[in-house]
């Protein structure tokens, strides 16, 4: 099951999907649909009606102790998917609390949500219907799990919604309703014919509804403007109306919507099971209760804590420790040696910085940048390079003595062997071309191994959390008012922690943003640097090495 790392935190098959070998030992039935893959896993074909039918009543009976019958030609629930929803209205309500009472609009034959409700938390469910099969089953899948004194199934007519389901009962106050609305306008979007991407591939599991099951006039948008506009008039008779969609398109027009009627909380959420994603709309008219944010929002909190970095292969470091004993480091460690790398360029940037307390073999730099003198990095280093020509070399403490640091210079020695090899990925900018890659995460990023890049990211983060605490505590004072330099008390541009890290035998640098004007400054320096250490290996592409580099944010 990819991409379950982005399911609900507390769906159970999040970090656990279902064990197909020891449910098919268990359950002849679900046996019979499971496969064995070329490379010899179980797998279960979800283009076939049976086989889904038969791993979400195994998954049913073995994770909730709930027995369900569907027939084949109704719509058939798969399970993560609706522990995703579940969980979602618990954000909403703080339902696993206590008592909560909830009204499914068009429960369908299985009854899923109100099962699951009922059974995980105790819910009470008003379960509506319209279709004559589906009702007739919900209820009898209610009866046989003796869940009558919790829900009530009842059939309404098609036009209605919530408001012929309330007559009835005018005083309750419901805590949530929850839809999976008929997605498909017509049979051709039914099919996928004029989906929002023509290039997409066929869906990878069998659409199982029946026609009033998945189609309605007008689509889920219409439906779910029904059920918007029967919420102006019952406004808190509910305190939260919700709805899952299954087009991300319709999200927008439907926010929209509740924006002109002055609705005063909403938010969304997507719901990520295996290649399928949902996306949901809740809204409320109580000025009191809990508004999960959005996904959006929490990603650009994640992405706002997420460090810039680039990797340094164990490859090329031999080459980076000769320029850096050349600098007069003499430890052998590869990150002492790629931090006197760094603690040149930004000496020669004017960039003010200071060591920091960090974890054992790790170097930690505060970076103070007062203007920006690398971003006409190649012009200044044409001047440099014609000056070089012109008169005799500075020795290479001059460029030190000049800048405002107060780090103490390196005092170990450093391995000189020449053979090393670094390598560029074909992703990567070369080394000058301008910006590092953009921080917005992949939908693809949340699995395989490129979650362990961004675990480590967070691995990291928290240590220069810690590094940062401890490093302004016990110094008390930014360092830009420390410094020794006569710019101390400047205006800066930006500050930020810049960590040279031992990752197995490569080393990762990273930047974490602190303050200042504008974080491209920092992606800018960032670059810069990255493409300095690269520079440093450009004898070597003279003889036709790779070069590698790896940067990632
Ligand atoms: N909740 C189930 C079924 C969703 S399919 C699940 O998640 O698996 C949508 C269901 O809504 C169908 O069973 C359909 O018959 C029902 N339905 C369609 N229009 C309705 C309406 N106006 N009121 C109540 N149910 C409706």
């Amino acid at each position: 099951m990819a991409l379950n790392k982005s399911m609900h935190p507390r769906n159970r098959y999040k970090d656990k999907p279902p064990d197909f070998a020891y449910l098919a030992s268990k359950y002849p039935e679900f046996q019979q649909h499971v496969q064995t893959s070329l490379v010899g896993r179980p797998v279960v074909n979800f283009k076939e009606p049976e086989a889904v039918r038969a791993l979400t009543c195994t998954l049913l009976k073995e994770d909730f102790g709930l027995t369900i019958e569907i027939p084949l030609e109704r719509l058939i629930p798969t399970v993560p998917l609706r522990l995703n929803y579940i969980h979602w209205v618990e954000d909403l309500i703080d339902g696993q609390k206590q008592l909560r009472r909830g009204i499914d609009i068009g429960t369908g034959a299985s009854c899923i949500y109100p099962l699951l409700g009922a059974t995980m938390n105790g819910w009470y469910f008003l379960a509506t219907e319209v279709d004559d099969i589906c009702f007739d089953y919900a209820k009898k899948n209610v009866e046989q799990n003796n869940m009558s004194d919790l829900i009530k199934v009842v059939k309404v007519p098609q036009k209605t919604l919530l408001m012929d389901a309330l007559k009835e009962e005018t005083e309750i106050v419901y805590d949530f309703c929850m839809c999976n609305p008929p997605f498909f306008a017509n049979q051709m979007e039914a099919k996928g014919v004029n989906s929002r991407n023509s290039r997409r591939p066929p869906p990878s599991s069998v659409n199982t509804g029946g026609v009033t099951e998945i189609m309605a006039e007008g689509g889920e948008l219409e439906f779910v403007k029904r059920i918007i506009h029967d919420s102006l008039q019952l406004k808190k008779r509910l305190r939260w109306y919700s709805c899952m969609l299954g087009k991300k398109c319709s999200l927008a027009p439907l926010k929209e919507e509740l924006r002109k009627q002055g609705v005063p909380k909403v938010t969304y959420t997507e719901f990520c099971q295996g290649r399928t994603m949902r996306w949901a709309l809740a809204w409320s008219f109580y000025d009191d209760v809990i508004v999960p944010s959005p996904p959006s929002k929490k990603r650009k909190l994640e992405k706002a804590r997420k460090p810039l970095s680039f990797t340094l292969p164990e490859a090329g470091l031999k080459e980076l420790q000769i320029k850096a004993s050349a600098l007069g480091c003499t430890s052998s460690f590869p990150v002492d040696g790629v931090t006197a790398l760094l603690e040149k360029s930004l000496t020669d940037l004017r960039v003010m910085f200071k060591h920091i307390p960090c974890r054992k073999q790790e170097q930690s730099l505060f970076l103070t940048a007062v203007e920006n003198t690398w971003i006409h990095g190649r012009q200044r280093r044409r001047e440099q390079n014609r000056q070089l020509r012109e008169v005799p070399r500075a020795p290479q403490s001059a460029s030190l003595q000049n800048t405002a640091v107060t780090a103490p210079p390196s005092t170990s020695v450093c391995d000189a062997q020449t053979n090393a090899q670094v390598e560029c990925s074909s992703e990567q900018q070369g080394p000058h071309e301008p910006a590092v890659k953009s921080e917005e995460p992949k939908e693809q990023k949340e699995a395989g191994a490129d979650n362990m890049e961004m675990s480590t990211s967070t691995d990291t983060s928290i240590a220069t959390d810690t590094c940062l605490k401890e490093g302004l505590t016990t110094e008390n004072k930014p360092p830009s008012q420390q410094s020794s330099s006569a710019d101390g008390n400047r205006p800066f541009l930006f500050k930020c922690v810049l960590n040279i890290i031992l990752e197995e035998k490569d080393v990762l640098v990273e930047m974490h943003w602190v303050e200042g004007q504008n974080k491209d400054l920092m992606n800018q320096l960032c670059t810069f640097l990255r493409n300095t250490l690269l520079r440093l290996h450009i004898s070597w592409l003279n003889v036709n090495l790779n070069i590698f580099c790896e940067i990632s944010t």
